[in-house]
């Protein structure tokens, strides 16, 4: 079961959506990765690895962090003040440099 979680700046506003799953992976037969999703429960049973949304800290750009080859820096800005998206709460916003990300206890969806 995955579990979506909503984050808000309560500097701009700025909203930003986590899964807890992250993004799982596997390989096929010919070396290429393929996502599994919910209810894929064969493919996920398949998987090797997890491309997690991170956002970095420094520019807001959102990327996806493969676990089994942790990135050190931001793609863009080479920072590497980056946080797994769902792990924001709490956390201050790149984009207005004032506010704080809190988890908003509302909008939370279950797939
Ligand atoms: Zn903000
Ligand atoms: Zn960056």
């Amino acid at each position: 079961m995955a579990q979506q979680l909503q984050f808000t700046c309560d500097g701009c506003g700025r909203e930003l959506t986590s899964w807890s799953d992250g993004n799982p992976y596997y390989m096929d037969d010919s070396g290429q990765k393929q996502y599994a999703y919910h209810p894929d429960h064969e493919g996920l049973a398949r998987c090797i690895g997890n491309d997690a949304e991170h956002l970095c800290l420094n520019c807001g750009l959102e990327f996806k962090v493969d676990s089994r080859f942790p990135a050190a820096a931001c793609p863009d800005c080479q920072s590497t003040d980056q946080v797994d998206t769902y792990e924001l709460d709490g956390r201050p916003c790149p984009f207005c440099k004032r506010g704080i990300f809190r988890l908003d206890p509302g909008a939370m969806a279950i797939s």
